[in-house]
């Protein structure tokens, strides 16, 4: 693991996904926290165009870093659909920092969003599993328990023919709840970020 200077206000731990970067100090709302660094590829030659790994990080159409060196703390940071950091692209520069857009308190994973391009990518297929989509997860799956419990209810209270009355052939009580939907619970996302 790389080794962290104790002044910074962060640290590298355990998360959903396996690692990720963690608030060891408040950090203010606008705070540059870290800057994304790496080898600058130029996509019109030849050689940086063939380099394909999971941290690419791309600038423009001909810029891209390839952060994929493990003293690219930056590279430990998770995507969040909710974020409280973003990364402030400086295409003139070729500078990428990951800047805080929300008060983040110690102990919180700092995360920011990938884009678009990139959920669609690997995050969608496998099911991002960032807070803010666990968390609607169970929702979901709290309000299916919901519906299953009341029409479990509504049927024992229509058990049995009434007397008198046919039963109607083919018609359910409310359907049951959706499954569980299966998530991938080893795959860890890649992080090509060429798309971000
Ligand atoms: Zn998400």
């Amino acid at each position: 693991m790389p080794v962290i200077p104790p002044n910074k206000p962060y640290r590298i731990g355990r998360s959903r996904t396996g690692l990720g970067l963690f608030a060891t100090k408040p950090i203010k709302k606008g705070t540059k926290i870290i800057r994304y660094v790496g080898r600058l590829l130029d996509c019109t030659k030849e050689k940086d165009d063939a380099v394909e790994n999971k941290y690419l990080f791309q600038i423009t159409s001909r810029w891209t870093i390839d952060g994929s060196m493990r003293s690219n703390i930056a590279r430990y940071i998770n995507h969040s659909c909710k974020p409280n950091a973003e990364s402030d692209v400086r295409k003139i520069k070729r500078r990428v920092d990951i800047r805080a857009i929300k008060d983040i308190a110690p102990g919180e994973e700092i995360n920011y969003d990938y884009g678009t391009e990139y959920f669609k990518e690997y995050l969608k297929p496998i099911g991002c599993k960032c807070d803010s989509c666990e968390k609607k997860r169970k929702k979901l799956r709290a309000a299916a328990r919901e519906e299953k419990k009341h029409s479990r209810g509504s049927a024992e209270n229509n058990a049995g023919p009434k007397p008198g009355r046919r039963r109607l052939n083919g018609h359910k009580a409310n359907s049951a709840a959706p499954k569980k939907s299966k998530t991938l619970s080893t795959a860890k996302g890649g992080r090509s970020k060429r798309f971000s």
